[in-house]
């Protein structure tokens, strides 16, 4: 298989209209990878033009039998489980993350796939009991021309979130990956192809957020757009489709996750949790369990072992074996996660390990460890999307479910007890998405993934994902009489 640094339009590789192109680097030594071409308002004309005739009435996509989108959708997930190593490899490569957390990433964005593949042929509408002489029935229809915007935390599979289901209902799609990791996304478009997807059905635009982000946020001819990234951006997309065309917009935004560890919680095990909560893809993860809320009895048995955990962490070339944790993705992050980790210092917080870049080279950071943090810190407000575990006590459920909510995001949260009561309250009283009982970040393909308050709104994965893809049509025929 080859792919090419260029704009993915109607199933062709082609320059950008400008002919401008923009480096990639490795976050690891700093160097540049390659230089990808970068799409500007002219390729996202062009591009929606490909998915809009695509998306025709008549078109080769929409006379598909849904049975064979399924399939397509299925050989594409083959497509990559051929090359999951050349692709784990470029993941790396562009993003930083262990080559095994790549492996892992892939895997589930196969396993994306092919459960949106299934969804394929038992997507349909109702047969309505309406009052008088009148039948109703509804259609699921697909909602059209879908542009899509993605975050580089973790590439392959934001692109599966958004691939699957918007191809298992049959919109055609204008995907526009981060800037910071643009490389497996065009090698899965190149895939697409040779799985057999129609021309225009998948378009790939490389490029930035200010130019070629707000073009697919703005375009008139886009019916929906679907983006994952930081809250400040998300205002940013729904405004913009407000004041273009009302297009519909999904969001998925940032988070400050608490995970809350009761007393009666097995201390290894919640330790266990806790880490890998905060520390997983190098704490760039909009879930990350970054409010650590410990029960006082536990307090500081917990912190020692959280702080033995965190010290053993490996960090190093993320190719090399064992290694657990590579660069952050650029030197943006770098430097915010630098400066929150000092305001944590200046702010009072009890610095237990790491707090400062590991190496000499690339955008790595040691796994660092404060404990007592209080709830107006900064680091106990702000997402820092980097390996920073802040460990807060509180005495009753009561009132970590309360400080727990006292937070402007809502994606997920998290509770670590024995106690089947505990987590049940917990469950239903915490403002998130998804909450985990006795694990964390478990998302799953089969079941949806999606914020409250300022972590946005719609959902993605599961059978609720399709919704965001679907209108809905209501038919209503008059009958000659009741019977
Ligand atoms: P970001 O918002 O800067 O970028 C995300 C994407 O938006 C990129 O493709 C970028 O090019 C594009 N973009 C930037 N400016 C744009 C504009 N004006 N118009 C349209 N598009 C634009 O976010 P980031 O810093 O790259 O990613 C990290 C953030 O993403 C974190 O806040 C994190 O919590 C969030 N995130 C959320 C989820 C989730 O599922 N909720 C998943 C991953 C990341």
């Amino acid at each position: 298989m080859f792919f090419l640094l260029q704009l993915f339009i109607n199933n062709e590789f082609v320059d950008s209209v400008s002919g401008k192109t923009f480096p990639t680097l490795n976050p690891a030594n700093e160097r540049k990878i390659a230089d990808v071409a970068e799409a500007d308002k002219a390729d996202v004309d062009r591009a929606v033009s490909a998915a809009r005739a695509a998306f025709e009435i008549g078109s080769e996509w929409r006379k598909l039998d849904a049975s064979a989108r399924g399939r397509l959708i299925n050989k594409l997930a083959s497509l990559i489980e051929r090359d999951i190593e050349y692709i784990a490899n470029l993941e790396t490569l562009d993003n930083g993350k262990p080559y095994e957390d790549s492996v892992f990433d892939i895997g589930c964005a196969i396993d994306t796939f092919r459960y949106y593949a299934g969804w394929c042929d038992k997507i349909h509408g109702n047969t309505i009991p309406a009052d008088g002489q009148l039948f109703s029935l509804t259609r699921k229809e697909p909602v059209g021309v879908v542009g899509q915007i993605i975050p580089w935390n973790y590439p392959i599979l934001m692109l599966a979130w958004k691939w699957g289901p918007a191809l298992a209902t049959g919109c055609t799609l204008v995907l526009k990956p981060a800037e910071q990791t643009p490389l497996t996304a065009l090698y899965v478009a190149a895939l697409s192809k040779e799985a057999g997807f129609p021309a225009g059905v998948i378009n790939v635009l490389t490029g930035y957020g200010p130019t070629a982000g707000a073009a697919i946020a703005s375009h008139p001819d886009i019916n929906k757009v679907a983006f994952t990234g930081s809250t400040e951006v998300g205002r940013l997309v729904l405004a913009a489709g407000a004041k273009s065309n009302l297009k519909r917009v999904s969001l998925e935004l940032g988070g400050k996750s608490a995970l809350v560890i009761c007393s009666d919680a097995d201390v290894d095990e919640a330790v266990e949790i806790a880490h890998g909560a905060v520390f997983n893809n190098h704490g760039q993860n909009c879930c990350a369990g970054s409010r650590t809320f410990v029960q006082e009895d536990l307090y500081d048995e917990f912190v020692k072992k959280a702080v033995a955990k965190a010290t053993a962490r490996k960090v190093g070339d993320p190719f090399t074996d064992g290694i657990q944790q590579g660069p952050q993705v650029d030197d943006e992050l770098f430097n915010k996660v630098l400066s929150l980790i000092k305001s944590g210092k200046e702010e009072g917080a009890k610095l237990e390990c790491g707090g400062d870049r590991w190496g000499k080279e690339g955008y790595f950071i040691q796994p660092t460890v404060f404990s007592n943090v209080s709830d107006n810190m900064r680091i106990a407000r702000e997402e820092i999307f980097g390996p920073v575990q802040s460990i807060i006590k509180f005495k009753t459920l009561d009132e970590a479910i309360r400080r727990a909510n006292d937070s402007t995001y809502g994606l997920a949260a998290g509770i670590v007890t024995k106690d089947v009561n505990m987590a049940l309250i917990f469950a239903q009283s915490v403002h998130a998405g998804s909450v985990w009982v006795n694990c964390y970040d478990a998302v799953v393909p089969q079941a949806p993934f999606g914020g409250y308050k300022q972590s946005g709104f719609g959902r993605e994965l599961g059978e609720d994902s399709l919704k965001e893809y679907l209108e809905v049509k209501t038919v209503t025929i008059k009958m000659p009489y009741k019977i």
